[in-house]
């Protein structure tokens, strides 16, 4: 079971996971779909924007038509501190699709506490980064950086923009991570 939220590189993340058959997959996210996130957004279309659909129920939906032997399931929701721990709760790996660096921060303190593997994920402009964080086996997102609040520069793919190979190719890269650590294949 993995989770995922649908920005550029969640996109490409959810349809991956479904499409090699990982058994059960839960997507969060808490926004509708725009024209502008049709670039790089790659689970959606007009239709979706036509029909006013939160992206986490688009993405169930194409998902569902995908790979109906694959248990998908779209979650509507803001995460924050109240809900985090319910919604991550009995899963195997967290794929981070998100746009922000305090909800990553979140991911990362919940993945420690539950002892859950995470795989951080950022594309912006025409470039990106991706980690694998396995608790007690790599550093975590702390360890780089202990204090959140030192990273607000403010920029997003809203503002600074992207290039949607950036995300693809990261979100991509993260599939694999994920794929390695749900076979017991990863640090071999
Ligand atoms: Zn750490």
């Amino acid at each position: 079971m993995c989770y995922c939220w649908l920005r550029g590189a969640g996109t490409i993340i959810a349809t991956s996971l479904v499409r090699a058959g990982i058994g059960r997959v839960k997507i969060i996210d808490r926004d509708f779909i725009e024209y502008h996130n049709l670039q790089r957004q790659v689970l959606f279309d007009e239709d979706d924007i036509k029909n006013e659909l939160p992206k986490a129920i688009a993405a169930e939906r194409h998902l569902k038509k995908v790979n109906s032997s694959v248990e998908v399931e779209g979650i509507v929701a803001d995460v924050n501190f109240t809900n985090i721990e319910k919604l991550v709760s009995g899963t195997d790996l967290i794929l981070d699709g998100l746009d922000n660096l305090e909800t990553r921060y979140l991911i990362n303190d919940v993945s420690l506490k539950h002892n859950i593997p995470w795989i951080y994920g950022g594309a912006i402009s025409s470039y990106g980064m991706t980690l694998n964080i396995i608790p007690g086996k790599t550093a975590c997102l702390r360890c780089f950086s202990p204090d959140s609040s030192r990273h607000r520069m403010g920029w997003t793919c809203d503002t600074a923009g992207v290039i949607n190979p950036a995300p693809f190719i990261i979100g991509s890269l993260q599939v694999v991570e994920a794929i390695k650590i749900l076979v017991g294949a990863e640090l071999k």
